[in-house]
């Protein structure tokens, strides 16, 4: 892109270079004045209307409350959920899937190691000649403009393909090490995975890790499950917290992080449990100019207060979705955001996806 071709600043009118189009906004002006609701409403009604999905949680005045994630939308007759999986149809609450009959979901086998975000501290990754059950889960309870798997979206725009929890379980054969939940997210599809984890459990006799890869919104008694199965199988919650400042993550995700914050809390409190191999994983990614070493260093001051030990992964942004025209996360951003959250009291950070830094 020439320097004549990219985006500027609508508020300041600067050209910093890591301008985003979808945002209009430099970070310098983000994160000092932030943008009103129906500002970022009309950023995120973008790239959700051709998939059909609402702008913002719906809050219909009487409507039917879903209670699956923090969105908590409040649903008018015919309305469909903010992850598209909930609808009202004659004034009953139906879920189109990702309750425990049915889920939306891909899935396939992948040689251990992958690149998951535990690899790093998970001895399952290690396991010679063995496999993760990578479940690809087709709806999101968020609306990241920097999405690196916005493919999900079509999954949801066409509710397809639907699986159920005991087809998903019958692919946890013996070469399965982990069964591994990503997307999307699981949040709006718990559950599906829960009762999918607990078949394959008894399938395997206990013999699968169950981990979840997740933004972290799910309804907090769907979390305590969760981190039950995960405790006693030996898998892990990996928890990607994309920003602590509540507008810069309303702006970047469409919605708020009050949720994911209280439910990380929450998982740290369970570490005692099981500290090794850690059973609560966070990661970041590093989007150029919005993610910097400042937001890195505040989440991980948040980390560090609840456990220094929490290992935090810090991910390279690729160029997608709503946010092609930035750039990769360049080595020197990887490096000052590695040095914040060390500074801030962590002692187990990793950089992840380093073949993208530039
Ligand atoms: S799961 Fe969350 S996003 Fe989906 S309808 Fe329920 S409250 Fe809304
Ligand atoms: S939470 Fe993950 S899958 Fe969902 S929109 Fe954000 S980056 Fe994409």
């Amino acid at each position: 892109m020439s320097r004549k071709e990219r985006p500027v600043c609508r508020r300041c009118g600067g050209d910093w270079g890591t301008v985003s189009s979808a945002l209009g906004l430099c970070p310098e002006c983000l994160l000092s004045e932030g943008m009103e609701e129906e500002e970022v409403s009309e950023v995120h009604k973008r790239w959700r209307s051709p998939f059909g999905l609402p702008a913002m949680p719906p809050r219909t005045r009487g409507g039917n409350r879903c209670r699956m994630c923090g969105n908590l939308c409040f649903l008018g007759e015919g309305e469909r959920g903010f992850c598209g999986l909930r609808v009202v149809e004659r004034g009953k609450l139906m879920h189109l899937a990702g309750d425990a009959r049915h889920g939306l979901a891909e899935y396939y086998h992948d040689p251990l190691p992958t690149n998951c975000v535990a690899a790093w501290i998970c001895p399952g990754s290690r396991a010679r000649g063995k496999r993760n059950l990578a479940v690809f889960l087709g709806a999101c309870t968020f609306d990241c403009l920097f999405c690196q798997n916005a493919q999900y979206r079509v999954l949801t725009a066409s509710l397809a393909p639907i699986v159920s929890p005991e087809g998903l379980a019958e692919a946890a054969d013996g070469s399965t090490e982990c069964i591994c939940y990503f997307g999307g997210d699981p949040s709006p599809q718990m559950p599906f995975a829960l009762k999918a984890s607990r078949l394959a459990l008894e399938r395997r006799g206990g013999r699968v890790r169950i981990c979840w890869e997740t933004n972290g919104s799910m309804h907090p008694g769907l979390l305590r499950l969760a981190m039950d199965l995960s405790l006693t199988s030996g898998g892990c919650v990996k928890f990607d917290l994309k920003a602590l400042d509540p507008g810069l993550h309303r702006a970047l995700c469409g919605v708020d992080n009050r949720r994911t914050l209280e439910n990380f809390r929450y998982a740290a409190s369970r570490i005692p449990e099981r500290p090794d191999p850690p059973p609560l994983v966070a990661s970041t990614l590093l989007v150029p100019g919005y993610v910097e070493a400042e937001e890195v260093g505040r989440i991980a001051a948040f980390i560090a207060g609840l456990d220094p030990d929490i290992p935090y992964s810090l991910l390279a942004f690729y160029p997608r979705h709503a946010m092609c025209d930035l750039p990769v996360t360049s080595r020197r951003q990887a490096e000052e955001c590695l040095e914040a959250a060390r500074e801030a009291g962590l002692r187990r950070v990793h950089l992840g996806n380093v073949h993208l830094l530039a």
